[in-house]
């Protein structure tokens, strides 16, 4: 009693809400400032047979009924009545769970049970069905065998959380698979998600005088089956064509203005629906939790759930300063460090008549300059030799003449060379303003495994550094 006394208050403050905010609703949608509502689905198919368990193509025909029926793109529309609208209302199948984790929308779950009735068993794991999402950022859609010739059934707004959404049995949800006419147009769905947006049935589940809270639907005495077009009763026409009727799926074709602002009022501020607005259910990957989930990358982010494409392994490198690779940039070493003799790197010049134009830099790959020479003096031509042991690696070598006319050959004949142990690497003579060459030296001594049968051999190590790793 408890709880029907609390529902019974919920509802209530529900009707006054309505009440305040659905004739706000149709100011704002006379005057194109309302937006659409997109709701985010979860699919709880509860199974006990193969035939129970429906298709993810026969979800997505009941998912495209709802958009087409409640966006008033259903291709039965027609002009019988001009109430008839478009409630801006759209579904989505749910990206992202509660917990952030991508899905598909779709929960199938195995179940003994063989009829659910309609007593909230299958909204529960305990009683062989399939726990609620949070009602605040998803429609609960679920699909079991119901029993009993129920199509259907739906809570409505102000009910228990773990109960919130609508039922519809197997048979009778999407266009496809094991639909069953005449309730194979997934119009039972669109029925009982008006029930879930606080919409009653069109005759007020009473007699002439009692109302569905909606103004612009006619009075009635009762539900039509089939298809009783031009029923007639408390002295008007019955709008057997709204999905809020009992008439067979082939029948229907609308919502009302009245409906729909009845329905949008759910989503104004305080609304118990409101909560929906900021659901992430249907945020496109990636929005939620996204970052580099993997933990081997520089950046890894430990609360990530969906990889965004960011990972980067630009931290890893050789971080042992000694060594001739060394990567000041790297924080993880990537075992690639090679240690070697340092070599003989010699700069060989013979300058031209103008010496003082002349001048050179060796810059290794870390951009720091590590050898240079010049300006020298003019009218002396005797040869230039400068030396540096240096390690291994990449460098670059510029000679620059301030004139412009290089080293050679209109005031003398000037060259020069560059060696690595003896070895020419770089030469150079005939320019304008500069000469550049790059060139990589190899280590002379590497430390790493020599053993060809360790799992670990370096075939470019000479020197063994006691880290073979062999297998028995
Ligand atoms: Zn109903």
């Amino acid at each position: 009693m408890m709880g029907l006394q609390k529902y019974a208050a919920e509802a209530e403050r529900i009707e006054q809400h309505t009440a305040q905010w659905a004739p706000i609703v149709a100011q704002q949608r006379a005057a194109n400032q309302n937006a659409v509502v997109t709701i985010p689905v979860v699919f709880h198919v509860v199974y006990r047979t193969a035939t129970e368990n429906i298709s993810a193509e026969q979800i997505q025909s009941q998912l495209d009924v709802l958009n087409d029926d409640f966006r008033r793109l259903n291709s039965d529309v027609d002009d019988i009545w001009p109430q008839a609208a478009d409630t801006e209302i759209e579904f989505c199948l749910a990206s992202f769970d509660p917990q952030g984790n991508p899905t598909d929308g779709i929960l199938r779950v195995p179940t003994t049970v063989s009829e659910f009735g309609t007593n909230d068993a299958v909204k529960s794991a305990s009683s062989g069905g399939s726990d609620a999402w949070p009602y605040n950022e998803y429609l609960n859609f679920w699909v079991c065998n119901i029993g009993g010739g129920i199509l259907g059934y739906a809570q409505f707004p102000g009910g228990s959380a773990s109960t919130d959404g609508v039922v519809c049995g197997y048979q009778y949800t999407g266009t496809t698979g094991t639909a069953t006419a005449p309730f194979d147009l997934g119009r039972t769905a669109t029925h009982e998600v008006g029930h879930w947006l606080n919409l009653r049935h069109i005759w007020g589940d009473g007699g002439c005088g009692a109302s569905d809270f909606v103004d612009d639907t006619p009075d009635s005495d009762g539900p039509n089956y089939g298809c009783a077009l031009g029923n007639v009763a408390c002295n008007t026409t019955d709008m057997v064509q709204n999905y809020m009727d009992y008439s067979d799926d082939a029948c229907m074709n609308l919502f009302t203005q009245g409906q729909t602002d009845r329905m949008l009022a759910l989503f104004q501020p305080g609304g118990f629906r409101a909560g929906l607005l900021e659901s992430n259910g249907c945020a496109p990957p990636c929005e939620v939790s996204c970052g580099c989930t993997d933990d081997t990358a520089c950046n890894f982010d430990s609360n990530a759930l969906n990889d965004d494409g960011t990972c980067d392994f630009s931290c890893y490198g050789c971080t042992d300063a000694a060594a001739c690779n060394y990567d000041p940039s790297a924080t993880l070493d990537d075992g690639s460090c090679a240690s070697g003799e340092l070599q003989d790197f010699t700069f060989n010049l013979t300058p031209d008549n103008y010496g003082s134009e002349t001048t050179w830099t060796l810059v290794d790959d870390g951009g720091s300059t590590v050898m240079s020479g010049g300006p020298y003096v003019n009218s002396n031509t005797t040869p230039i030799s400068v030396s540096a042991n240096l390690g291994a690696g990449c460098y670059t070598l510029t000679v620059n003449d301030s004139y412009g006319d290089g080293i050679c050959c209109q005031y003398g004949s000037g060259d020069y060379s560059f060696t690595v142990c003896g070895e020419v690497v770089a030469s150079g003579a005939t320019f304008t303003n500069t000469d550049v060459s790059t060139f990589c030296v190899e280590p002379t001594n590497v430390a790493g495994c020599t053993d060809s049968i360790a799992c670990n051999y370096n075939p470019s190590a000479t020197t063994d550094d006691g880290s073979c790793l062999t297998e028995d």
